[in-house]
């Protein structure tokens, strides 16, 4: 009995195994299948569209709140709230201005309004965009001090606007970068610490520098900063949120804090330590990024000492994670030796667990080590093409994309400023496919699955279940888009 009970064993074993080769073989023709029917229909770039347009997208990890809400919607709420238009900058006010300017309230009854319209929109986003008109990074940038200051009191609306959007072409989740905190605490009386920290810099005397970090540290705790965290994380983070349901079955939304790298030393940190705060405090805020301009004068200067203030802040909050943009830089903005080595500071030094644009990665000294450290260290990269072409004027062969795959570093598409772009998340991948017929729909497919991988969502259940969502939702879409093209 007991060598039939073992042969019997050994034969169930013998079927699992068939079971599982037929399993493999039946999986990787499928995806060979897929494959083969995408290179068929990627010979037209509109047929491209129409799949990336139905095809799950996972989760959009590069996202600027302010940005990726369309001008015409900003439009429309100055016009509301009765502000101001300085028709020498295009910029809102709240004031009315000396001269030069309009009562936005009238805008629509004016004979004009359509040409008007236009021109605002030309300074607020890309439309109509000609090298001509303005330089492209400079008008980038520029855009959002135009209209910034009234977004905040419009947080519900845009936060339903770039959901429903992102509804609408299949995207299942965001992570954006909100807002900074803008902190009560008093810190006139640290303004020496401004060039005391830089000068220090100057030398990398590290160990002053931290010692000045824990010394402002200690006295935002003092001040009443955890409070203000709670406050921020209930009242512009929670409240919005779960009132204006912006979770629903078929997606989510996370937030990511920022620091703006063009203030003064003791501005980055008191608003890093109030982020990283508001992180550790709330399951909805997930992580903490920098944002402004890489290639500004301030921002190139400070640029060690903002990586040493996100180095302590990790030692006082390991558990917060953080993306950088690093390396968003070309031979146009900056000087050899400034595209040397910032990837490398964002990820030895500051410890980033995503690396935003990375465009000068071939730029940095030793950037196969860096490659290596980031595959190794499982370090994504987040991808931004049409961002990447408008602002730095990088694309195609000149974008380093495919350094990046060739390298096994994982990748995520991201839209960076939709709205400013005039962009959506689906335009992302119809480039990636059109401009590099390298990548396979299964790479492609892969690229998706690691905005899900390497979000920074801390509930577990959250993530798993927006994963398995994708699996449904690709088995649909497969499914369906062959019978489509038939
Ligand atoms: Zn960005």
């Amino acid at each position: 009995m007991q060598s039939f009970y073992l042969s019997m064993k050994q034969i169930r074993h013998v079927f699992l195994f068939i079971g599982l080769l037929i399993g493999f073989f039946s999986c990787k023709q499928e995806k060979e299948n897929s494959d083969l029917f995408f290179e068929k229909i990627r010979t037209n770039k509109k047929n491209i569209e129409i799949f990336m347009r139905a095809m799950p997208k996972g989760g959009d990890l590069h996202h600027h709140f302010a940005g990726s809400i369309y001008p015409e919607t900003i439009l429309k709420w100055a016009i509301k709230d009765n502000l101001y238009l300085d028709l020498s900058n295009y910029t809102i006010n709240h004031e009315k201005p000396k001269q030069n300017f309009i009562e936005l309230k009238n805008i629509t009854s004016r004979p004009d309004y359509e040409s008007l319209k236009n021109k605002i929109l030309q300074w607020w986003s890309v439309r109509d965009y000609t090298p001509d008109f303005y330089p492209s990074h400079s008008l980038f940038f520029e855009t959002f001090t135009k209209f910034i200051q009234i977004v905040p009191k419009n947080h519900p609306e845009g936060l339903l606007e770039i959901k429903n959007r992102a509804k609408l072409e299949n995207v299942s989740y965001i992570e954006t970068m909100f807002v900074p905190i803008q902190s009560l605490i008093q810190t006139d009386y640290l303004s020496s610490f401004n060039q005391k920290l830089r000068q220090d810099a100057l030398t990398q005397n590290k160990d002053i520098i931290l010692q000045d970090l824990e010394m402002m540290y200690q006295d935002f705790i003092k001040n009443g900063a955890e409070n203000e965290a709670v406050e921020y994380n209930k009242k512009i983070i929670e409240d919005n949120h779960y009132k204006y349901q912006i979770d629903d079955s078929n997606f989510s939304l996370r937030y990511q804090n920022y620091v703006i790298r063009t203030n003064p030393p003791v501005d980055v940190f008191e608003s890093l330590v109030l982020g990283f705060m508001s992180a550790e405090k709330s399951s909805l805020v997930v992580g903490v990024n920098i944002v402004a301009p890489e290639d500004n004068e301030v921002a190139m200067n400070d640029y060690w000492l903002h990586m040493i203030m996100f180095e302590f802040c990790h030692k006082k909050f390991p558990n917060v994670k953080y993306a950088l943009h690093a390396g968003e830089l070309t031979h146009n903005l900056a000087l050899p030796e400034q595209l040397s080595d910032h990837i490398k500071m964002a990820l030895e030094i500051a410890g980033a667990n995503r690396i935003g644009h990375g465009v000068d990665i071939a730029s940095e000294t030793n950037a196969p080590k860096l490659l290596n450290f980031m595959k190794e260290q499982h370090i994504p990269i987040e991808i931004n093409l049409t961002s990447n072409e408008f602002i730095l004027n990088v694309k195609n062969e000149n974008h380093p994309i495919e350094l990046y795959f060739n390298n096994k570093i994982p990748i995520v598409i991201s839209t960076d400023d939709a709205g400013i772009l005039r962009t959506d998340l689906t335009t992302q991948f119809v480039e990636l496919a059109w401009r590099y017929p390298h990548f396979k729909y299964s790479d492609i497919k892969q690229f998706i699955y690691n905005s899900l991988e390497y979000c920074f969502i801390e509930e577990p259940t959250l993530k798993k279940r927006l994963i398995q969502d994708l699996n449904q939702r690709f088995t649909i879409f497969e499914e369906n888009i062959k019978k489509d093209f038939q």
